[in-house]
């Protein structure tokens, strides 16, 4: 039986009297059925990690360097994510391939520098609209999880796997349940065979992810929860996504 998890990627988005405010109502609303996490800004890490010190609420970082350390200005390490708490951070999620050239390389060679240090690495893979529509969502997401099973090797298990449609990020436009599932279900498929406990891993579905949406996302039989952007600035629908995990 795998626990849900669901996790807030606030992306550059925030402030400390704002991030106080959501914290504590997230702290307030618990408990949660299943776990819930959020991934701030590095500049608000610390106070998050102070806020959320003690409590079953997780946080994490939104990208980590593929270097332990050295003159790479701007970068941040798996080490130091480590060192602030973090459970978790998102790799490879869709704005870092886009606006960042991020490769599939890339992507898994981070993944292997947050598992090194103990945060578990949420891989974010999707298809962009023009891919779906020439037929390729499934040869795109395998390509992208075949990059970080193949680095990661005997300790693939251990990442949680997102799937982000491209198309659906941001957009108001969700994949619809059957959709979310199908492509779920490939990914799992894939993990299994890789790794041989793809049962027991987790796989989030991310993009639009709403308060009145998620059951019924979260109802199906391979999805496991959600990677939550836009709504997770907002308490109310977050927390309300949160109890929706069951
Ligand atoms: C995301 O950025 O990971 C995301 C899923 O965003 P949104 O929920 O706003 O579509």
């Amino acid at each position: 039986m795998r626990r849900k998890l669901v996790v807030g990627n606030w992306k550059m988005h925030g402030s400390r009297p704002a991030n106080a405010e959501l914290l504590a109502a997230i702290l307030g609303a618990r408990p949660f059925q299943g776990d819930v996490a959020v991934c701030v800004p590095f500049p608000y890490l610390a106070e998050t990690a102070a806020t959320l010190a003690g409590s079953d609420v997780r946080w994490g970082g939104q990208d980590c360097s593929a270097h332990d350390q050295g003159a790479y200005t701007g970068e941040v390490s798996a080490g130091m994510l480590a060192e602030c708490g973090c459970r978790y951070v998102i790799v490879g999620h869709s704005e870092r391939r886009a606006y960042h050239a991020e490769t599939d390389a890339l992507v898994a060679a981070k993944a292997q520098a947050a598992l090194a240090k103990g945060v578990t690495p949420i891989v974010c893979v999707g298809e962009t609209l023009a891919q779906r529509e020439a037929g390729e969502t499934e040869a795109v997401v395998k390509r992208q999880l075949s990059a970080v099973i193949h680095q990661l090797a005997h300790c693939a298990g251990e990442m949680v796997v997102a799937y982000e449609p491209v198309w659906a990020i941001g957009t108001g436009r969700t994949a619809t349940p059957e959709q979310a599932q199908h492509v779920h279900a490939v990914l799992r498929a894939q993990l299994h065979a890789a790794t041989g406990h793809g049962d027991k891993m987790r796989i989030l579905y991310g993009g639009s992810v709403k308060a009145d949406n998620a059951a019924t996302l979260f109802a199906q039989p391979d999805i496991d929860g959600g990677l939550i952007g836009g709504a997770a600035l907002k308490a109310a629908d977050f927390i309300a996504i949160c109890r929706a995990a069951r």
